[in-house]
Parts: structure tokens; C-alpha cells; sequence
């Protein structure tokens, strides 16, 4: 399995400039296009077993995103970083930058930080087109500065290019779970392996997936896998649970993760401004919790992703202490409920990355409950 600390010493050895990005939706082709390598910090439990330095700074009940990444960028490891940008999301991460500054001056060590701040107020409420524009031409101008380093729109027309073609092969594997040619512990894998190296690296890796498992045109059409169910989340159910799933005969038609799919769902057209190119990626973004603005989106686009998978119930994978999700899954589960769409909800916390034995008996309940439902009928649409 890849680690996030091997993929630093490699970045570092190459000689590459690495800048560490939270928290899920960074301008990475921006940073691509001043020839940066951005590094997605989520999904670091693999790579990080223990919160001693963490735990330091953060108190325990903050989610164990938050404490994961913190542990990183004060050890070691984090040290090959040469910077790292963040953007404003939950009330967890809102302070980071000044908790991971105090921590680092207790190493010695210091970092540049780069943040903007995305306008939260729904669009249509508050016009705020020309406030992100502003951010996103000082963030070039601060990045121009600290790495001299010039802006070009041509590299970063290639960039965008580059980005785009990645997430097409990443939203090809997703096809491969949902016709069961792909495990989605295998596809979960993958994805996360893709935040911690260069996109060029990444899209090798993809496109060799795709030459031995060539998708063909029939499978864009959902296709008659039994048991079809959504996950739902911020991170992916950890790599035992999702065995258990589908070691109940589950499988994962429809991703509403947002380290996946909400994560990869959208890049904008190509425009000759970069900063028109982010207000579009942000405005149109694939609905999150985390992006406040986008929320009267969800249903919508749950129910659609329900509907275009046939999906025949939806499993929310709770992040502990995740405010953002938590105020939003009961509002889903009632909704979902008058669709007559079952739901299971597991909580997920930093302790629960290998045992999933306690999930098992309500993971078999689901997967009956649903086998019955399908010989019973269609569900309310
Ligand atoms: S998981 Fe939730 S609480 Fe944690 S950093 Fe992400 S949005 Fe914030």
C-alpha cells in the first residue's frame, strides 16, 4: 500500500516543490501550472498511526481529519513540505494554520502559509464574483512572490487539461464499481494514492488501470448489479468495512463521497482568466457540506444520483465530531425515508480504521433488508 511519507522522501529526492493543500477542493491546477506538485492532506490514516503531536494542540474530540493532518505536518515527514494553502471550511479547521504555526515553532521549524477565503453566502444571495476573483489573483501574486515563479495562461491551459483527463479516468474506475468489475476497496485505494503524487503520476497509473479493464461503451448505462446502494461521507468507509459490505453482496453504484466523487465530479470549462476559471469551479461545484453555499443542492443532487443508479438504499458514513455532515444526514435520512429508500448509518472514528467486526450484523441487516425490498418492488422515486 502507498504512504504518504514514502511519496514525500520520492517528491523531495526528485527535486520537486511541494505544496500541502486542505482542506478537499484546492486550486490544484493552479499550483500544477506554477510547477508546484500539490498534495491533497486527507485520507492520512493509512499513513499515520498515532496522534501524539497532535493531540498536543487539538483536542481529542476534533475529527480525526483534522488530527491526522496535523500529526503529519508537525512530524518529520512534513518537514519536505515547501508550503502549504488552505481555504476556509468547518469551525475545526478554521484556526489550523495558526495551531500548526505555534506547533512548528516549538520544532523550530516554519512554513509559508497561503489561505483564501471562499464566500460561503449562497450565490444568490450575495454576488461575490468579484471578491473570490480578487483572492484568486493575490493568491498568483503571493505564489509568484514566495516561489519566483511567473504565471503563464498557456501552462496553465495544459494543466487544466491534465486535471480534467484525471478526474474522466477517475469517474471511468467509479463505472468499474458499479458494474462490479472494480472492487471499491480497490477503486478507494486508488484515489487516495492519486492526492500524495504528481498529477502526471497519477494519470499513468490510470491509464494503465484502464488498458488491462478497458470500459466499454455498453457500461456508461447502469448495469443489472442486485443490491445497489450510495455511500455517502467525507472519507470513504475504511478499507474493513468496505469488505464487509460487499462480502454482504453490496455494491457501491453511486458515490457521494467528497474525497471522491463531490471531489471529482466537476472541471470547468477552459476560460483565458484563471481567476473566472475558479469562480466557475467554485460556484458549480458538485454540493458538499463542507461548501455552506452549495447546501439547498444537495437533495437535488442525492435524489439524482439515486435515481440515475437505481440505487436501492444509502449508507452514510459518518465522520465523528463532523459537524458539517452531522447537522446535514438526519434531514437526508428523513427525505430518503419518504422516498422509501432505506438508509444505514455507521459512524466512523479515529480508532475504527481496521476492526469493522462491530458493523458486520447492521452491514448483513442492511444487505437483507434491501434483498427484500427488491423482491417486494420498486421503491418510491
Ligand atoms: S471531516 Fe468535517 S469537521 Fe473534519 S475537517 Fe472535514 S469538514 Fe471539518
Amino acid at each position: 500500500m502507498k504512504n504518504i511519507n514514502n511519496d514525500m522522501k520520492d517528491n523531495k529526492a526528485k527535486g520537486r516543490k511541494v505544496i500541502g493543500c486542505f482542506p478537499l477542493y484546492p486550486p490544484l491546477e493552479l499550483f500544477h501550472s506554477l510547477g508546484l506538485v500539490p498534495v491533497t492532506l486527507w485520507g492520512l490514516k493509512d499513513s499515520i498511526p498515532t496522534t501524539g503531536k497532535s493531540d498536543r494542540h487539538l483536542q481529542p474530540y476534533a475529527c480525526s481529519v483534522a488530527r491526522h493532518l496535523t500529526e503529519f505536518l508537525l512530524s518529520e515527514n512534513g518537514a519536505a513540505l515547501d508550503g502549504l494553502f488552505m481555504y476556509n471550511a468547518c469551525d475545526t479547521l478554521r484556526n489550523l494554520p495558526e495551531i500548526i504555526n505555534c506547533g512548528l515553532a516549538d520544532t523550530g521549524r516554519s512554513l509559508p502559509i497561503f489561505k483564501i477565503h471562499l464566500p460561503m453566502a449562497p450565490r444568490e444571495q450575495t454576488e461575490s464574483r468579484a471578491y473570490l476573483r480578487a483572492r484568486i489573483k493575490m493568491l498568483i501574486n503571493e505564489l509568484e512572490e514566495a516561489y519566483q515563479v511567473t504565471f503563464s495562461i498557456e501552462k496553465f491551459r495544459q494543466s487544466v487539461s491534465l486535471y480534467r483527463e484525471m478526474r474522466k479516468l477517475c469517474k471511468a474506475l467509479e463505472t468499474l464499481v458499479a458494474n462490479g468489475r472494480m472492487s471499491y476497496n480497490e477503486f478507494s485505494r486508488i484515489i487516495r494514492d492519486g492526492w500524495f503524487v504528481p498529477a502526471e503520476d497519477q494519470l499513468l497509473a490510470l491509464q494503465k488501470i484502464l488498458q488491462d479493464r478497458p470500459l466499454s461503451k455498453r457500461e456508461h448505462v447502469p448495469s443489472a448489479v442486485q443490491s445497489r446502494i450510495v455511500v455517502s461521507g467525507i472519507l470513504p468507509p475504511p478499507l474493513h468495512m468496505i469488505q464487509a459490505f460487499e462480502n454482504a453482496g453490496l455494491t457501491f453504484v453511486g458515490n457521494d463521497i467528497a474525497s471522491q466523487n463531490r471531489a471529482l465530479f466537476y472541471t470547468p470549462a477552459m476560460v483565458d482568466d484563471p481567476a473566472d476559471y475558479y469562480v466557475d469551479f467554485y460556484n458549480h461545484h458538485y454540493p458538499c457540506t463542507t461548501l455552506l453555499y452549495t447546501a439547498d443542492r444537495r437533495v437535488a443532487a442525492i435524489r439524482e444520483l439515486i435515481l440515475s443508479t437505481r440505487a436501492q438504499g444509502v449508507v452514510f458514513i459518518g465522520e465523528k465530531f463532523c459537524e458539517f455532515e452531522y447537522f446535514e444526514i438526519p434531514h437526508l435520512e428523513k427525505i430518503l425515508k419518504d422516498m422509501g429508500v432505506p438508509t444505514l448509518f455507521l459512524e466512523v472514528s479515529i480508532d475504527d480504521n481496521d476492526y469493522s467486526e462491530a458493523y458486520v450484523t447492521r452491514i448483513e441487516t442492511f444487505a437483507e433488508l434491501i434483498g427484500s425490498a427488491n423482491q417486494g418492488g420498486r421503491y418510491a422515486e
